[in-house]
Protein backbone atom coordinates (compact mmCIF):
# COMPACT_ATOMS: atom_id res chain seq x y z
CA UNK A 1 0.00 0.00 0.00
CA UNK A 2 1.33 3.50 -0.28
CA UNK A 3 2.21 5.59 2.65
CA UNK A 4 4.54 7.83 4.21
CA UNK A 5 7.86 6.46 5.23
CA UNK A 6 10.07 7.61 7.78
CA UNK A 7 13.57 6.97 8.33
CA UNK A 8 14.65 6.84 12.00
CA UNK A 9 18.03 6.58 10.90
CA UNK A 10 17.98 10.23 9.41
CA UNK A 11 15.59 11.98 11.62
CA UNK A 12 17.00 14.06 13.92
CA UNK A 13 13.51 14.56 15.82
CA UNK A 14 13.53 18.08 15.01
CA UNK A 15 9.35 18.17 14.90
CA UNK A 16 9.26 20.09 11.71
CA UNK A 17 6.81 17.88 9.98
CA UNK A 18 4.79 17.51 13.48
CA UNK A 19 4.51 21.54 12.77
CA UNK A 20 3.46 21.17 9.13
CA UNK A 21 1.11 18.58 9.22
CA UNK A 22 -2.12 19.93 8.20
CA UNK A 23 -3.95 16.55 9.34
CA UNK A 24 -2.27 16.04 13.05
CA UNK A 25 -0.83 12.81 11.45
CA UNK A 26 2.25 13.07 12.82
CA UNK A 27 3.76 12.16 16.28
CA UNK A 28 6.74 11.68 18.62
CA UNK A 29 7.74 8.32 19.66
CA UNK A 30 11.22 7.88 21.39
CA UNK A 31 12.71 11.32 19.89
CA UNK A 32 11.50 10.31 16.57
CA UNK A 33 8.75 11.45 14.14
CA UNK A 34 6.12 8.96 13.50
CA UNK A 35 3.06 8.91 11.14
CA UNK A 36 -0.72 7.30 11.84
CA UNK A 37 -1.33 6.24 8.73
CA UNK A 38 -5.06 6.42 8.86
CA UNK A 39 -4.59 10.38 9.18
CA UNK A 40 -2.34 10.56 6.61
CA UNK A 41 -3.64 11.92 3.47
CA UNK A 42 0.05 12.08 1.33
CA UNK A 43 -0.04 15.78 1.22
CA UNK A 44 3.65 16.03 1.17
CA UNK A 45 4.00 18.82 3.14
CA UNK A 46 6.06 17.14 5.56
CA UNK A 47 8.32 15.81 3.29
CA UNK A 48 9.30 19.55 2.11
CA UNK A 49 9.88 20.50 5.85
CA UNK A 50 12.29 17.84 6.91
CA UNK A 51 15.32 19.52 6.90
CA UNK A 52 17.23 16.14 6.59
CA UNK A 53 14.80 14.27 4.06
CA UNK A 54 13.74 11.27 5.95
CA UNK A 55 10.74 11.70 5.13
CA UNK A 56 9.15 10.26 1.59
CA UNK A 57 6.22 9.01 -0.31
CA UNK A 58 5.95 5.58 -1.20
CA UNK A 59 3.23 4.75 -3.99
CA UNK A 60 2.08 1.49 -5.41
CA UNK A 61 0.06 1.03 -8.46
CA UNK A 62 3.16 3.35 -10.09
CA UNK A 63 3.62 0.53 -12.59
CA UNK A 64 1.41 0.62 -15.56
CA UNK A 65 -0.99 -2.27 -15.61
CA UNK A 66 -0.63 -5.36 -17.34
CA UNK A 67 -3.03 -7.31 -19.62
CA UNK A 68 -3.32 -10.05 -16.38
CA UNK A 69 -4.30 -6.88 -13.93
CA UNK A 70 -7.42 -6.02 -15.84
CA UNK A 71 -9.64 -4.98 -12.83
CA UNK A 72 -13.65 -4.04 -12.92
CA UNK A 73 -15.27 -1.21 -12.87
CA UNK A 74 -16.46 0.44 -9.66
CA UNK A 75 -18.74 2.87 -9.14
CA UNK A 76 -19.04 4.81 -5.62
CA UNK A 77 -22.54 4.11 -4.19
CA UNK A 78 -23.56 7.85 -2.29
CA UNK A 79 -26.88 7.64 0.34
CA UNK A 80 -28.26 10.49 0.77
CA UNK A 81 -31.26 11.10 3.72
CA UNK A 82 -31.00 7.28 3.70
CA UNK A 83 -31.96 6.63 -0.13
CA UNK A 84 -28.97 6.40 -3.08
CA UNK A 85 -27.97 9.51 -4.73
CA UNK A 86 -29.20 10.28 -8.26
CA UNK A 87 -25.77 10.21 -8.93
CA UNK A 88 -24.58 7.23 -8.02
CA UNK A 89 -27.97 5.01 -9.90
CA UNK A 90 -26.21 7.32 -13.01
CA UNK A 91 -22.65 6.44 -12.45
CA UNK A 92 -23.73 2.48 -12.45
CA UNK A 93 -25.21 2.69 -15.47
CA UNK A 94 -21.91 4.11 -17.14
CA UNK A 95 -19.97 1.51 -15.05
CA UNK A 96 -22.32 -1.26 -16.74
CA UNK A 97 -21.44 0.26 -19.69
CA UNK A 98 -17.74 0.24 -18.93
CA UNK A 99 -17.51 -2.43 -17.70
CA UNK A 100 -19.54 -4.53 -20.83
CA UNK A 101 -16.66 -3.31 -23.50
CA UNK A 102 -14.09 -3.82 -20.96
CA UNK A 103 -15.59 -7.22 -20.21
CA UNK A 104 -15.52 -6.85 -16.41
CA UNK A 105 -17.81 -6.85 -14.14
CA UNK A 106 -19.63 -3.45 -12.89
CA UNK A 107 -19.00 -2.99 -9.26
CA UNK A 108 -21.42 -0.46 -7.01
CA UNK A 109 -19.12 -0.29 -3.27
CA UNK A 110 -21.52 0.57 -0.33
CA UNK A 111 -20.32 1.89 3.01
CA UNK A 112 -22.62 2.46 5.44
CA UNK A 113 -24.59 1.37 8.78
CA UNK A 114 -26.70 -1.94 9.04
CA UNK A 115 -29.83 0.45 7.29
CA UNK A 116 -27.88 0.66 4.17
CA UNK A 117 -27.54 -2.48 2.96
CA UNK A 118 -31.13 -3.37 1.52
CA UNK A 119 -30.26 -0.31 -0.82
CA UNK A 120 -27.81 -2.70 -2.75
CA UNK A 121 -31.04 -4.27 -4.89
CA UNK A 122 -31.75 -0.76 -6.08
CA UNK A 123 -27.67 -1.00 -6.95
CA UNK A 124 -28.19 -4.49 -8.70
CA UNK A 125 -31.48 -3.50 -10.41
CA UNK A 126 -29.42 -0.24 -11.78
CA UNK A 127 -26.83 -2.61 -13.57
CA UNK A 128 -24.29 -3.34 -10.77
CA UNK A 129 -23.46 -7.12 -11.26
CA UNK A 130 -22.00 -7.14 -7.83
CA UNK A 131 -21.98 -5.06 -4.53
CA UNK A 132 -19.19 -4.81 -1.63
CA UNK A 133 -21.19 -3.99 0.99
CA UNK A 134 -19.10 -2.17 3.59
CA UNK A 135 -22.05 -2.11 5.71
CA UNK A 136 -22.76 -2.56 9.89
CA UNK A 137 -23.33 -0.57 13.04
CA UNK A 138 -19.66 0.92 12.77
CA UNK A 139 -19.82 2.54 9.61
CA UNK A 140 -22.25 4.35 10.14
CA UNK A 141 -21.96 8.25 9.96
CA UNK A 142 -18.52 8.38 8.74
CA UNK A 143 -16.22 11.46 7.62
CA UNK A 144 -14.55 11.19 4.64
CA UNK A 145 -11.70 10.45 6.07
CA UNK A 146 -12.91 6.92 7.53
CA UNK A 147 -14.40 6.21 3.79
CA UNK A 148 -10.65 7.03 2.14
CA UNK A 149 -9.08 4.72 4.15
CA UNK A 150 -11.57 1.72 4.16
CA UNK A 151 -11.75 2.31 -0.13
CA UNK A 152 -7.86 2.45 0.05
CA UNK A 153 -8.06 -1.23 1.98
CA UNK A 154 -10.79 -2.41 -0.71
CA UNK A 155 -8.65 -0.91 -3.49
CA UNK A 156 -5.18 -2.21 -2.51
CA UNK A 157 -6.81 -5.54 -2.11
CA UNK A 158 -8.97 -5.81 -5.21
CA UNK A 159 -7.52 -3.56 -7.54
CA UNK A 160 -10.13 -2.31 -9.65
CA UNK A 161 -9.56 -0.65 -12.92
CA UNK A 162 -11.93 2.56 -12.77
CA UNK A 163 -13.38 3.89 -9.99
CA UNK A 164 -16.09 6.48 -10.14
CA UNK A 165 -17.43 8.86 -7.73
CA UNK A 166 -20.43 11.29 -7.77
CA UNK A 167 -18.87 15.11 -8.28
CA UNK A 168 -21.32 16.18 -5.09
CA UNK A 169 -19.92 17.52 -1.44
CA UNK A 170 -19.19 14.31 -0.21
CA UNK A 171 -17.53 13.14 -3.82
CA UNK A 172 -15.45 15.74 -4.44
CA UNK A 173 -13.90 15.80 -0.77
CA UNK A 174 -13.96 12.27 -0.52
CA UNK A 175 -12.06 11.31 -4.24
CA UNK A 176 -8.64 12.60 -3.82
CA UNK A 177 -8.17 11.78 -0.59
CA UNK A 178 -8.65 8.07 -2.15
CA UNK A 179 -6.97 9.14 -5.03
CA UNK A 180 -3.74 10.42 -2.79
CA UNK A 181 -3.71 7.01 -0.34
CA UNK A 182 -3.65 4.62 -3.74
CA UNK A 183 -1.19 6.97 -5.04
CA UNK A 184 -3.16 7.27 -9.11
CA UNK A 185 -4.53 10.09 -10.83
CA UNK A 186 -7.90 11.75 -10.26
CA UNK A 187 -9.88 13.57 -13.01
CA UNK A 188 -12.63 16.00 -11.48
CA UNK A 189 -16.03 17.04 -12.56
CA UNK A 190 -15.59 15.21 -15.86
CA UNK A 191 -19.04 15.92 -17.84
CA UNK A 192 -18.56 13.12 -20.85
CA UNK A 193 -17.03 9.78 -19.74
CA UNK A 194 -15.63 7.24 -23.18
CA UNK A 195 -13.78 4.49 -23.30
CA UNK A 196 -10.57 3.36 -25.73
CA UNK A 197 -10.95 -0.22 -25.43
CA UNK A 198 -8.33 -1.24 -27.14
CA UNK A 199 -5.52 0.93 -24.47
CA UNK A 200 -8.07 0.33 -21.75
CA UNK A 201 -8.11 3.83 -21.36
CA UNK A 202 -10.65 6.00 -19.84
CA UNK A 203 -11.04 9.12 -21.54
CA UNK A 204 -12.10 11.96 -19.33
CA UNK A 205 -13.47 14.94 -20.64
CA UNK A 206 -14.27 18.16 -18.15
CA UNK A 207 -14.15 21.73 -19.52
CA UNK A 208 -10.75 23.41 -18.79
CA UNK A 209 -8.91 26.74 -18.81
CA UNK A 210 -11.64 28.31 -17.29
CA UNK A 211 -14.29 26.47 -19.30
CA UNK A 212 -13.26 27.84 -22.94
CA UNK A 213 -11.95 24.11 -24.11
CA UNK A 214 -13.24 20.55 -23.24
CA UNK A 215 -9.84 19.11 -22.10
CA UNK A 216 -9.84 14.84 -22.41
CA UNK A 217 -7.68 13.29 -19.89
CA UNK A 218 -6.33 10.23 -19.51
CA UNK A 219 -4.23 8.15 -16.60
CA UNK A 220 -2.12 5.38 -18.70
CA UNK A 221 0.11 4.47 -15.94
CA UNK A 222 -1.61 4.34 -12.84
CA UNK A 223 -4.39 2.25 -11.60
CA UNK A 224 -7.32 2.59 -10.62
CA UNK A 225 -8.63 5.39 -13.19
CA UNK A 226 -10.32 7.49 -11.28
CA UNK A 227 -12.65 10.27 -11.88
CA UNK A 228 -15.47 12.18 -10.49
CA UNK A 229 -18.63 12.90 -12.44
CA UNK A 230 -20.96 15.58 -12.12
CA UNK A 231 -24.58 14.83 -11.25
CA UNK A 232 -26.92 14.95 -14.11
CA UNK A 233 -24.69 14.30 -16.89
CA UNK A 234 -25.04 10.49 -17.47
CA UNK A 235 -28.13 9.09 -18.29
CA UNK A 236 -30.30 7.67 -15.69
CA UNK A 237 -30.33 3.20 -16.00
CA UNK A 238 -34.16 2.38 -16.01
CA UNK A 239 -33.61 -0.17 -13.06
CA UNK A 240 -34.70 -4.23 -14.72
CA UNK A 241 -36.23 -5.67 -11.90
CA UNK A 242 -34.82 -9.05 -13.16
CA UNK A 243 -31.14 -8.42 -12.53
CA UNK A 244 -29.61 -10.83 -9.74
CA UNK A 245 -28.73 -9.37 -6.69
CA UNK A 246 -25.20 -10.14 -5.37
CA UNK A 247 -24.09 -8.75 -2.57
CA UNK A 248 -20.17 -9.16 -1.06
CA UNK A 249 -19.75 -8.60 2.21
CA UNK A 250 -16.70 -6.89 3.69
CA UNK A 251 -15.25 -6.16 6.94
CA UNK A 252 -12.35 -4.03 8.33
CA UNK A 253 -11.11 -1.59 10.53
CA UNK A 254 -12.63 1.21 10.92
CA UNK A 255 -9.96 4.03 11.73
CA UNK A 256 -10.11 6.34 14.78
CA UNK A 257 -12.07 9.44 13.33
CA UNK A 258 -10.29 12.76 13.59
CA UNK A 259 -13.17 15.14 13.57
CA UNK A 260 -16.38 14.37 16.01
CA UNK A 261 -20.17 15.12 15.14
CA UNK A 262 -21.14 17.65 17.69
CA UNK A 263 -24.73 18.63 15.88
CA UNK A 264 -26.18 19.11 12.56
CA UNK A 265 -28.21 22.27 12.09
CA UNK A 266 -30.62 22.37 9.02
CA UNK A 267 -31.08 25.52 6.91
CA UNK A 268 -34.11 26.97 7.65
CA UNK A 269 -34.52 27.84 3.78
CA UNK A 270 -33.43 25.37 1.77
CA UNK A 271 -33.53 26.96 -2.30
CA UNK A 272 -35.08 23.86 -4.15
CA UNK A 273 -32.75 22.60 -6.97
CA UNK A 274 -33.85 23.07 -10.41
CA UNK A 275 -31.20 19.81 -11.28
CA UNK A 276 -34.08 17.19 -10.71
CA UNK A 277 -37.00 19.31 -12.70
CA UNK A 278 -38.11 17.16 -15.68
CA UNK A 279 -39.41 20.16 -17.49
CA UNK A 280 -37.29 23.39 -17.64
CA UNK A 281 -37.83 27.47 -19.39
CA UNK A 282 -34.72 28.82 -19.67
CA UNK A 283 -34.17 32.29 -20.30
CA UNK A 284 -31.13 34.33 -21.68
CA UNK A 285 -29.78 37.43 -22.51
CA UNK A 286 -32.00 37.52 -25.43
CA UNK A 287 -34.95 38.00 -23.05
CA UNK A 288 -34.61 41.58 -23.18
CA UNK A 289 -35.48 42.64 -19.97
CA UNK A 290 -36.15 41.55 -16.69
CA UNK A 291 -40.11 41.84 -16.76
CA UNK A 292 -39.88 39.09 -19.82
CA UNK A 293 -38.54 36.79 -17.06
CA UNK A 294 -41.57 36.52 -15.84
CA UNK A 295 -42.78 34.76 -19.18
CA UNK A 296 -40.15 32.48 -18.56
CA UNK A 297 -41.64 31.66 -14.99
CA UNK A 298 -45.00 31.66 -15.94
CA UNK A 299 -44.58 29.32 -19.07
CA UNK A 300 -42.38 27.06 -16.56
CA UNK A 301 -44.90 27.06 -14.01
CA UNK A 302 -47.88 26.11 -16.59
CA UNK A 303 -46.16 23.11 -17.65
CA UNK A 304 -45.58 22.12 -14.41
CA UNK A 305 -41.77 22.81 -14.42
CA UNK A 306 -39.15 25.29 -13.31
CA UNK A 307 -37.25 27.54 -14.68
CA UNK A 308 -33.45 28.74 -15.47
CA UNK A 309 -31.21 31.16 -16.84
CA UNK A 310 -27.72 31.84 -18.05
CA UNK A 311 -25.56 33.67 -16.23
CA UNK A 312 -25.50 36.96 -17.21
CA UNK A 313 -28.72 36.90 -16.09
CA UNK A 314 -27.46 36.04 -12.55
CA UNK A 315 -24.57 38.77 -13.21
CA UNK A 316 -27.47 41.11 -14.20
CA UNK A 317 -29.23 40.49 -10.70
CA UNK A 318 -32.53 39.52 -12.62
CA UNK A 319 -32.20 35.65 -11.00
CA UNK A 320 -31.26 33.70 -8.20
CA UNK A 321 -28.02 31.82 -8.65
CA UNK A 322 -29.89 28.77 -7.72
CA UNK A 323 -31.50 28.97 -11.25
CA UNK A 324 -28.07 29.57 -13.00
CA UNK A 325 -27.47 26.54 -15.83
CA UNK A 326 -24.11 25.67 -16.93
CA UNK A 327 -20.60 24.90 -16.30
CA UNK A 328 -20.68 27.22 -12.69
CA UNK A 329 -24.32 26.57 -12.40
CA UNK A 330 -26.65 23.48 -11.97
CA UNK A 331 -26.36 20.51 -14.30
CA UNK A 332 -29.85 19.42 -15.63
CA UNK A 333 -31.34 16.70 -17.28
CA UNK A 334 -34.90 17.28 -18.37
CA UNK A 335 -37.09 15.11 -20.22
CA UNK A 336 -37.91 19.03 -22.00
CA UNK A 337 -35.67 21.71 -22.63
CA UNK A 338 -36.60 25.19 -23.83
CA UNK A 339 -34.52 27.79 -24.01
CA UNK A 340 -35.53 31.22 -24.95
CA UNK A 341 -33.06 34.07 -26.12
CA UNK A 342 -29.85 31.63 -24.94
CA UNK A 343 -26.83 32.05 -27.59
CA UNK A 344 -25.90 28.39 -26.61
CA UNK A 345 -22.29 29.20 -25.07
CA UNK A 346 -19.79 26.12 -24.33
CA UNK A 347 -20.29 26.92 -20.49
CA UNK A 348 -23.78 26.41 -20.58
CA UNK A 349 -23.61 23.47 -22.63
CA UNK A 350 -21.69 21.92 -20.41
CA UNK A 351 -25.21 21.91 -18.13
CA UNK A 352 -27.82 20.87 -20.68
CA UNK A 353 -26.03 17.55 -22.15
CA UNK A 354 -28.70 15.33 -20.11
CA UNK A 355 -31.51 16.89 -21.46
CA UNK A 356 -33.48 14.66 -23.17
CA UNK A 357 -35.41 17.12 -26.00
CA UNK A 358 -34.38 20.65 -26.43
CA UNK A 359 -36.69 23.15 -28.19
CA UNK A 360 -34.70 26.45 -29.21
CA UNK A 361 -35.88 30.17 -29.76
CA UNK A 362 -33.65 32.49 -31.03
CA UNK A 363 -33.85 35.57 -33.40
CA UNK A 364 -30.62 34.14 -35.19
CA UNK A 365 -30.94 31.23 -37.00
CA UNK A 366 -27.14 30.82 -36.86
CA UNK A 367 -26.69 30.47 -33.17
CA UNK A 368 -24.97 27.57 -31.84
CA UNK A 369 -28.05 26.44 -29.54
CA UNK A 370 -29.63 25.08 -32.67
CA UNK A 371 -26.96 22.64 -33.11
CA UNK A 372 -27.78 20.85 -29.89
CA UNK A 373 -31.72 21.63 -30.23
CA UNK A 374 -34.33 19.37 -31.73
CA UNK A 375 -36.40 21.88 -32.49
CA UNK A 376 -35.64 24.98 -33.62
CA UNK A 377 -38.09 28.33 -33.23
CA UNK A 378 -36.29 31.48 -35.15
CA UNK A 379 -37.73 34.08 -33.82
CA UNK A 380 -38.38 36.70 -30.96
CA UNK A 381 -38.59 34.66 -27.69
CA UNK A 382 -40.92 37.21 -25.99
CA UNK A 383 -43.12 36.82 -28.66
CA UNK A 384 -43.24 33.18 -28.51
CA UNK A 385 -43.53 32.88 -24.89
CA UNK A 386 -46.66 35.25 -24.91
CA UNK A 387 -48.38 32.54 -27.29
CA UNK A 388 -47.40 29.85 -25.97
CA UNK A 389 -49.02 30.86 -22.38
CA UNK A 390 -52.31 32.60 -24.23
CA UNK A 391 -52.31 28.76 -26.28
CA UNK A 392 -51.75 26.70 -22.69
CA UNK A 393 -54.10 29.21 -20.80
CA UNK A 394 -56.89 28.57 -23.59
CA UNK A 395 -57.05 24.76 -23.43
C1 LIG B 1 -15.51 30.34 -16.65
C2 LIG B 1 -16.83 30.64 -17.19
C3 LIG B 1 -17.93 30.00 -16.67
C4 LIG B 1 -19.21 30.26 -17.18
N1 LIG B 1 -20.28 29.61 -16.64
C5 LIG B 1 -21.49 29.79 -17.21
C6 LIG B 1 -22.63 29.07 -16.74
O1 LIG B 1 -22.56 28.27 -15.80
N2 LIG B 1 -23.80 29.26 -17.36
C7 LIG B 1 -23.96 30.15 -18.41
O2 LIG B 1 -25.07 30.27 -18.92
N3 LIG B 1 -22.90 30.86 -18.83
C8 LIG B 1 -21.69 30.71 -18.26
N4 LIG B 1 -20.64 31.46 -18.72
C9 LIG B 1 -20.91 32.53 -19.68
C10 LIG B 1 -20.98 32.04 -21.11
O3 LIG B 1 -19.69 32.06 -21.68
C11 LIG B 1 -21.89 32.93 -21.97
O4 LIG B 1 -21.43 34.27 -21.90
C12 LIG B 1 -23.35 32.91 -21.55
O5 LIG B 1 -23.83 31.59 -21.46
C13 LIG B 1 -24.16 33.66 -22.61
O6 LIG B 1 -25.45 33.82 -22.11
P1 LIG B 1 -26.66 34.14 -23.09
O7 LIG B 1 -26.83 33.01 -24.04
O8 LIG B 1 -27.81 34.49 -22.20
O9 LIG B 1 -26.23 35.50 -23.80
P2 LIG B 1 -25.69 35.80 -25.23
O10 LIG B 1 -24.51 34.96 -25.55
O11 LIG B 1 -25.52 37.27 -25.31
O12 LIG B 1 -26.85 35.33 -26.22
C14 LIG B 1 -28.06 35.96 -26.35
C15 LIG B 1 -28.81 35.27 -27.50
O13 LIG B 1 -30.11 35.79 -27.58
C16 LIG B 1 -30.47 35.92 -28.93
N5 LIG B 1 -31.53 36.94 -28.98
C17 LIG B 1 -31.46 38.27 -28.88
N6 LIG B 1 -32.69 38.84 -28.88
C18 LIG B 1 -33.56 37.81 -28.96
C19 LIG B 1 -34.97 37.75 -28.97
N7 LIG B 1 -35.74 38.83 -28.88
N8 LIG B 1 -35.56 36.52 -29.07
C20 LIG B 1 -34.80 35.37 -29.17
N9 LIG B 1 -33.44 35.42 -29.16
C21 LIG B 1 -32.84 36.60 -29.04
C22 LIG B 1 -29.22 36.31 -29.63
O14 LIG B 1 -29.28 35.97 -31.00
C23 LIG B 1 -28.17 35.49 -28.85
O15 LIG B 1 -27.97 34.24 -29.48
C24 LIG B 1 -19.37 31.20 -18.22
C25 LIG B 1 -18.25 31.84 -18.74
C26 LIG B 1 -17.01 31.56 -18.24
C27 LIG B 1 -15.81 32.25 -18.85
Amino acid sequence: MSGLRIDRELCIGCESCIMTCPQNALFMEDGKAQVDRDACVMCGMCTDSCPVEAISIEKSGTSPMGEAEKGDVWAFAEITDGEIHSCSKELIGKARELADRLEAEAVAVLVGGDSVKPLAGTLCRSGADRVIAVCGEKFEGLFEEEYAAILGKLIDEKKPEILMFGATELGRSLAPRVAAKVGTGLTADCTILEIDEEKRLLKQTRPAFGGNLMATIVCPNHRPQMATVRPGVLPMPQEDENRKIVVEQYDTDVPKPLKELISVVKAESEAKSISDAKIIVSAGRGIGAKKNLALAQELAELLGGEYGVTRPLVDLGWSEYTHQVGQTGCTVAPKLLITCGISGAIQHLAGISGAETVIAINTDKDAPIFARADYAVVGDCVEVLKELIAQLKNK
